[in-house]
């Protein structure tokens, strides 16, 4: 006797399930840190074996460095350090070259507020150092002496400073990039559900064993305290805030965000968070619309393509672009 077409579907429905109750679940998680381009690294993958999660995340973290030897102003070797130091042409590798591009974009973007070559104005302010200062009005002056956006002529992998002082810094675009980096390693290892936080720049491969990845937004003046939660899967979120790297005198805060008009910390917000498709990108938006401030700097995230974001301005008001998707 044939089984009736309602037995039929029940049991292939057991079949079903029992075939998917015994496909061995991703279980398996390793999350590991690491110091890399002064921030505290971490990345947590899933997997179903601890070996290749293991080996994954030491290639990640070793791109990381990678990318920090070829980028880093600290390093006398880098592209970065040899083209603050050369009076006029440098001939720069062809990623570094790639990276200066997007920066450029976001910089001729965002009107010069965000400016890679703020390199000597970072100095002078040293905030990332033991002894932080109150530059001069001249000093600042010296220091801004040739800046903007259209201060490195990019050429293919040749890059010419407008003047040979200039001095370039990505600390506001190369820890998204080397974020983006890293997910590619582990991409290329066979992960396919990880997180990566270079000190507020993240990036997501995949979603966290099938649920969205739930990154919390810190509130920039209640330590502690979440601004919102954010529900992503293969997305960068970045945020730039003036709470993390400052020091305070006169009951003054100054932060490690400079307007390149004024060379002075930039005043018009707390913080921005910006999610996008990368962490590069991400990373420098963020910082651009945090100079910019609420009206234009909202304005650049809505004119991206597939970038949102949040912005918390200088009076703690907070305002969000019309397609994030919040969760609180
Ligand atoms: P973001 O808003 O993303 O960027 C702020 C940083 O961008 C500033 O620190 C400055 O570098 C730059 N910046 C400031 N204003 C602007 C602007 N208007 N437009 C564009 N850029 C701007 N820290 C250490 O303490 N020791 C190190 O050895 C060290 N090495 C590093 C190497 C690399 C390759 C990188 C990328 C960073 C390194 N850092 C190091 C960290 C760095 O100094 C910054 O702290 C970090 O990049 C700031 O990131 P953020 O996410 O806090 O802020
Ligand atoms: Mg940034």
């Amino acid at each position: 006797m044939f089984a009736r077409p309602q037995w039929l579907i029940l049991l292939l429905v057991l079949i079903a399930g029992l075939v998917w109750w015994r496909v061995p679940a991703d279980t398996q998680q390793l999350s590991r840190t690491a110091l890399i381009m002064g921030t505290l690294v971490e990345i947590r993958a899933f997997g179903d074996d601890q070996q290749q999660l293991n080996q994954a995340i030491s290639d990640a973290f070793a791109e990381m460095t990678r990318l920090e030897d070829l980028l880093s102003s600290h390093r006398p070797d880098s592209d970065v350090a040899r083209l603050s130091s050369a009076e006029k042409t440098v001939k720069v590798s062809a990623e570094t070259a790639k990276l200066l591009q997007l920066g450029q974009q976001v910089a001729l973007r965002s009107g010069g507020a965000f400016d890679m070559t703020l390199g000597a104005v970072k100095q002078l302010w040293a905030i990332e150092t033991d002894h932080p200062q109150i530059p001069t009005a001249e000093q600042l002056q010296t220091a801004l002496h040739g800046i903007g956006p259209r201060a490195l002529q990019i050429d293919g992998t040749q890059v010419t400073k407008s003047v040979p002082a200039l001095q370039v810094d990505l600390g506001g675009i190369a820890k998204g990039y080397a974020v983006d980096r890293a997910l590619a390693v582990l991409r290329r290892a066979g992960i396919r559900s990880a997180a990566v936080n270079a000190g507020g720049d993240i990036g997501l491969l995949g979603d966290r064993q099938g649920q969205p990845w739930r990154i919390g937004i810190q509130h920039p003046r209640n330590k502690g305290q979440l601004l919102t939660t954010l529900r992503l899967a293969d997305r960068a979120v970045v945020t730039s805030g003036d709470y993390e790297r400052f020091f305070e005198r006169d009951g003054v805060r100054y932060h490690h965000i400079f307007d390149p008009h004024s060379g002075q910390p930039a005043r018009r917000s707390q913080s921005v968070t910006v999610v996008a498709a990368d962490a590069a990108s991400a990373d420098a938006l963020a910082t651009a619309a945090f100079v910019l401030g609420p009206r234009a700097g909202l304005k650049l995230l809505e004119d991206w393509p597939a970038v949102e974001g949040l912005l918390v301005a200088a009076d703690g008001t907070v305002y969000q672009t019309s397609g994030l998707q919040r969760s609180d």
